[in-house]
C-alpha cells in the first residue's frame, strides 16, 4: 500500500507516519528528513537546501522529484511507502503519478490532515521546545513563510487528488490516537 500524508507544517504528518511504520510496516519517505540528512552530511545539495529551508521556501521540483525517484528504487520500498512532505506542488504530484505508472504501482490513498492554522504556531513552538530547537525552521517567523508557501504552492495539490477521487480528509485537531484511528479505518477501507 502506498499513501500520501498531506497537510501544512505541524499538522502531524510525521507523527502519524511513525505510527503507520510501526503498525503496518510501511516505509516512511519524508523529503524534509532527507534534506536534513543532506545538510547534516554537509553535501552540496544540503548547503543549497539549508538556505531555502531556513527561509521557509521550497526546494526545486527537479531536485525533489529526483530525490524521491532515487529513494523509490530502494528494495525496502516495494512493500509500500508513506510519502510525508511530498508532493508539495502540482508538478511534483504529476511527476509522482508518472513515476508510479511507470513502475506499475498504485497510489492507494491521499490523506489530508486538516488543522486549524492558529493552532500550528503553538504546535511548532512545542516541537521546537521538545527537540531543543533541532530544526532551524521551527519558529513563528519561518512558519508564517511556510504557511504562505503552503497556500500558494501546496494547497493546489488537494483539488488535483480530489478530482481523481483519491482524497480523504481527516480532522487533525483531534488527539493523536483519534487521528490515527481514523487513518486506520480509511486505509482498511481501501485495502
Ligand atoms: P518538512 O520537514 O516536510 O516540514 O520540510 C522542511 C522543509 O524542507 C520545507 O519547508 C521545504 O523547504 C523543504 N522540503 C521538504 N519537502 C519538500 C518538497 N517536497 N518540495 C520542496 N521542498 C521541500
Amino acid at each position: 500500500m502506498n499513501i500520501i500524508l498531506f497537510g501544512p507544517p505541524g499538522a502531524g504528518k510525521g507523527t502519524q507516519a511513525e505510527i503507520l511504520v510501526r503498525e503496518r510496516g510501511l516505509v516512511q519517505l519524508s523529503t524534509g528528513d532527507m534534506l536534513r540528512s543532506a545538510i547534516a552530511a554537509g553535501s552540496e545539495l544540503g548547503m543549497q537546501a539549508k538556505a531555502i529551508m531556513d527561509a521557509g521556501e521550497l526546494v526545486s521540483d527537479d531536485i525533489m522529484i529526483g530525490m524521491i525517484a532515487e529513494r523509490m528504487e530502494g528494495a525496502d520500498c516495494a512493500g509500500g511507502v508513506i510519502l510525508d512532505g511530498f508532493p508539495r506542488t502540482v508538478a511534483q504530484a504529476q511527476a509522482l503519478d508518472a513515476m508510479f505508472a511507470d513502475k506499475g504501482i498504485s497510489l492507494d490513498s491521499v490523506i489530508e490532515i486538516a488543522v486549524d492554522e492558529t493552532a500550528l504556531f503553538a504546535r511548532i513552538e512545542k516541537r521546537a521546545a521538545e527537540t531543543g530547537g533541532a530544526r532551524s525552521d521551527d519558529n513563528a517567523e519561518v512558519l508564517k513563510a511556510r504557511l504562505k508557501v503552503y497556500h500558494e504552492n501546496t494547497a493546489p495539490v488537494l483539488p488535483y487528488y480530489k478530482d481523481k477521487g483519491q482524497l480523504v480528509s481527516i480532522d487533525g485537531m483531534q488527539t493523536v490516537e483519534e487521528v490515527s484511528s481514523q487513518i486506520a479505518s480509511c486505509l482498511d477501507s481501501v485495502a
